[in-house]
């Protein structure tokens, strides 16, 4: 197993990406405070994503969610001394779901003989972000400035994005992944390229050529632009078969076989677009 060490991508921003999950958590160092982007799943995680954040900086560490997966928040309790920022609609979501992932990851984790870790995910308690971001937000670190970005409706209904436009870079959360599918459980599959393509116009992030997704290895704007037009696809195929009527599951699926997405990938998405249908 590769050491897990911090990868700078710009000046003084850096990219963890973790063997679990191939998750990446960001942290930006400015004069004053240092950002640290996503927590992990559980508090030993977050402690060790802790100390390695010292490892690189004695500043004050402000923290931001990208959203309410307990692979990017559930952290948060190893950084309780830090305010912690997330969008307004994470808050929500972790106390409807918040209960209900930790028991399905549990399970998931006893059944493949990680003991250990399951029962470290049941004692972790979960902390909310209380700064909390209705509209794009700028902090200042301290002779830089990241922004908080939301632009619309995507892989959940809160996904923030954090742009460094002095370094060009964007942590898109799970907006954008690499190496595996859009996860689509909790999406809005006919918003999401829309909601892409907002944010890759935002002045903060449209002179931006590196992307760290939720997961996997960090991209440039192309592969976003072509993620973005793979999923305007499927949401195009997906409305007219909406249009047509009579749509089921299986015929949402196989209208959009073809424009390289899983068929496992195709059934949440359906599942959603079905569910959100008005
Ligand atoms: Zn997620």
């Amino acid at each position: 197993m590769a050491e897990v060490t911090w990868r700078s991508v710009a000046p003084g921003v850096f990219v963890r990406r973790h063997e679990e999950l191939k998750l990446n958590c960001g942290l930006v160092v400015g004069q004053e405070r240092a950002l640290v982007i996503d927590t992990r799943s559980y508090h030993e995680h977050g402690l060790e994503l802790l100390a390695a954040v010292r490892e690189i900086t004695d500043l004050e560490i402000v923290v931001v969610n990208t959203h309410a997966h307990y692979d990017h928040c559930f952290g948060n309790s190893a950084f309780r001394d830090s305010q912690i920022y997330a969008h307004v609609g994470l808050v929500d979501d972790l106390l409807r779901t918040g209960e209900h992932q930790r028991e399905q990851v549990v399970e998931h984790l006893r059944a493949t003989d990680r003991e250990e870790m399951a029962r470290m995910m049941e004692e972790t308690e979960l902390v909310p972000p209380f700064y909390l971001v209705e509209e794009d937000t700028v902090l200042d670190l301290g002779g830089r400035t990241v922004e908080l970005l939301w632009s619309g409706r995507g892989h959940t209904d809160h996904d923030l994005a954090v742009a460094v436009p002095d370094a060009h870079v964007v942590f898109a959360g799970d907006l954008v992944e690499e190496g595996a599918d859009p996860a689509m459980e909790d999406s809005y599959p006919l918003e999401w390229a829309a909601t892409l393509r907002t944010l890759l116009a935002r002045p903060a992030a449209e002179l931006c050529d590196l992307w760290v997704p939720g997961h996997g290895r960090v991209v440039d704007r192309a592969f976003v632009e072509a993620q973005c037009a793979q999923l305007t696809q499927m949401a195009e195929r997906f409305t007219e078969v909406l249009d047509g009527g009579l749509a089921g599951v299986d015929a949402l699926v196989s209208a959009c076989r073809g424009l390289g997405l899983e068929d496992q990938t195709l059934r949440d998405a359906s599942l959603r677009a079905l569910e959100l249908r008005p």
